[in-house]
């Protein structure tokens, strides 16, 4: 047995790292990043604001001024606090420790964020995957019956999905609330929401066991690692005992503070974005070969449909014209060729549609 063998948990061991591929060079369409910085004279203002920034100091520990402008510029509800975590990632990791029971399982419907299945590993959970249908709209029936057998301590809904863009049937998720009830959460992941027409945010009084949960990352922001969840006052207070001790740094603190005051350049970021996905889409509709699927998230999820070329191949052809996009066709059986893009600036969709154009070629 060597040292390793010896001391990492045999599942840890079986892991193969994250892969993330090098991007030097390309057009950056694989992470959902919004492709817009700030302003000139707004990033001239944060550089003096951070150089000021005491970093000498631990963070003051309560956040009370960051809490409260996200509570005031990003829609939570009167009444309602938030839990901060260093991007929504950390807040998953916190809630499957906070819910980690012996025995206890997780439920999702898949495909959708990996994250989830990830973090209740890590934590000791079983994780329960629920098909989707091939539409990729929520399996209502399947959810109520797996939560019916599985009696999940935390079930995941992204709203929209990652990676099919599919914003699923509000109803379908009312009733999985109600299925719940007592014996879990239900967290509503709404990383996507500049881009989508609809949240649970304003709903939080209505569901005791309702956990909203969103980031910055998508909005603009996601250099800087910041994520947030809402709920009642009584699970914001459980969940906040296994946050780590400053997890949001000062510059973030600060960086987050300072944006969020001019908040309606973020905004107005993803009305252009919003506005690029129908165009993307429509374009992407038109062309041979090229299914498309509806998105409420600041991406698209295709499918090549030509035979004797796969997502594969046009994933290869694509970086090959120094083109990154994400071949999510292994993933599931469900997305079999399919691959998912983020949408960007009119100039990055059309080196992007050019270059599908070009992989399509025969
Ligand atoms: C990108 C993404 C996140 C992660 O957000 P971070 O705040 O950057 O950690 C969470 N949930 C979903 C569904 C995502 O797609």
């Amino acid at each position: 047995m060597s040292l390793i063998d010896n001391i990492i948990r045999p599942d840890v061991r079986a892991l193969s790292a994250y892969h993330v591929q090098d991007a030097a060079g390309c057009t950056k369409l694989d992470a959902m990043e919004n492709p817009y910085q700030l302003p000139e004279a707004l990033r001239a203002e944060l550089g003096r604001r951070l150089a000021d920034v005491a970093m000498n100091r631990y963070p003051t520990p309560s956040y009370t001024a960051l809490k409260a402008a996200i509570c005031d510029k990003l829609g939570v509800p009167d009444g309602y606090d938030v839990v901060l975590g260093n991007g929504s990632d950390e807040l998953i990791s916190m809630l499957s420790v906070a819910c980690a029971r012996p025995g206890a399982r997780v439920l999702a419907p898949v495909p959708t964020f990996v994250m989830y299945a990830m973090s209740a590993q890590f934590a000791g959970l079983e994780f329960v995957g629920v098909d989707l249908k091939p539409d990729f709209s929520l399996d209502r029936d399947a959810m109520l019956a797996a939560i019916a057998e599985h009696k999940p301590v935390i079930t995941y809904l992204a709203y929209p999905n990652n990676p099919t863009g599919s914003l699923f049937d509000e109803a379908a998720i009312v009733d999985i609330l109600r299925a719940v009830g007592d014996s879990g959460l239900v967290v509503v992941d709404e990383a996507y929401q500049p881009f989508a027409p609809t949240s649970f945010m304003p709903r939080l009084a209505e569901f005791d066991n309702l956990v909203v949960m969103r980031t910055v990352s998508k909005l603009g922001l996601a250099g800087i690692r910041l994520g947030y969840l809402s709920a009642s006052a009584a699970l914001l207070n459980e969940i906040e005992k296994v946050r780590p001790p400053y997890n949001i740094n000062v510059l973030t603190q600060a960086a987050a503070e300072f944006v969020l005051a001019h908040s309606e350049v973020l905004d107005e970021q993803a009305a252009l974005l919003r506005a690029e996905r129908s165009r993307v889409r429509d374009l992407l509709a038109a062309m041979p070969g090229v299914e498309v699927f509806p998105s409420a998230a600041n991406f698209v999820l295709l499918r090549i449909n030509r035979p004797g070329l796969d997502a594969t191949q046009v994933h290869a052809r694509l970086l090959e014209q120094k083109v990154l996009v994400k071949n999510v066709g292994k993933m599931h059986a469900l997305l079999h060729n399919c691959l998912r893009v983020t949408v960007s600036t009119p100039e990055e969709n059309k080196l992007f549609l050019d270059a599908l154009q070009t992989a399509l070629a025969p």
